[in-house]
């Protein structure tokens, strides 16, 4: 099974990959459909494997590939009592067509109310640390706490998402969450081939894509984008490309993702 799965170690009964380990999956991995990653990682970590779904068109077409495999597995969002209205509604009718049970992180109570006590409703608006402050309450702290006991995370990241996204590998060590494993099926994937799968598959997806919104995160910091504008263009569209991200993703080759 180790050598098979291409896993160097269990270590108190985690699973635990190497550097070594890595490189030699993304070898193996190159040009491998995201349907091959999937079932390696559910081979290779089984119930401590998790998915952390935001919702948007690529965390659909892995939930549609994740019911075809027919694999249990723990979804989890991040709740950050700021999401659209429509993100609830494709998160309810993803729970319908699955019959998958949606695992919600909240954020602390005691953070959000001292978070909105002492910095007002929109402090995220006033600078990039504030924002980040905001981020880390309402997605970071709770992200940590949805993966303390899993052995790996999948992720619907994909490299041409974003200037902090190219580096990203379809296994990576996730160093900013206790060296758990971090698995990026779609890495490779363009934007068309996203929407071919979720056409030809007649996947649920968020209203919101039909609307201007290519990434879709909290209400106050998301808007549609026009025709020809990068599709971050619509998040945090007050900061420069290079400082939007919110914390979820660290590159640990490069530092903040
Ligand atoms: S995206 Fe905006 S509202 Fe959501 S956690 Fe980050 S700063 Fe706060």
């Amino acid at each position: 099974m180790a050598e098979q799965s291409g896993v160097q170690g269990v270590t108190q009964g985690r699973v635990r990959l190497s550097a070594e380990d890595v490189a030699g999956l993304n070898q193996r991995f190159r040009g491998s459909k995201p349907e091959a990653v999937l079932r390696w990682a559910i081979d290779t970590f089984g119930s401590r494997l998790a998915f952390a779904s935001s919702f948007g068109a690529e965390d659909m077409v892995l939930i549609d590939m994740l019911s075809k495999i027919e694999a249990p597995i723990t979804i989890f969002t991040l709740d950050t009592g700021r999401l659209h209205e429509e993100t609830y509604d494709v998160m309810e009718r993803t729970r319908d067509r699955y019959k998958v049970a949606v695992q919600s992180y909240f954020p602390g109570r005691d953070a959000v109310e001292a978070l909105e006590r002492e910095r007002g409703f929109y402090s995220f608006r006033q600078s990039v640390e504030e924002r980040k402050f905001c981020c880390f309450v309402r997605k970071v702290e709770p992200l940590g706490r949805a993966l303390k006991d899993v052995d790996a995370w999948i992720t619907g990241l994909r490299r041409e998402q974003a200037a902090t996204r190219t580096g990203i590998d379809v296994v990576e060590i996730d160093a900013s969450h206790d060296s758990i494993v971090k698995i990026n099926p779609l890495t490779d994937w363009t934007e068309p081939q996203v929407w071919a799968y979720l056409r030809e598959h007649d996947v649920p997806y968020n209203a919101l894509h039909d609307q201007g919104f290519p990434s879709i995160g909290c209400s106050p910091c998301t808007r549609a984008i026009k025709p020809g504008e990068d599709v971050r263009a619509g998040r945090w569209w007050w900061e420069n490309p290079a400082t939007k991200e919110c914390g979820l993703h660290i590159d640990s080759k490069h530092g903040a993702r």
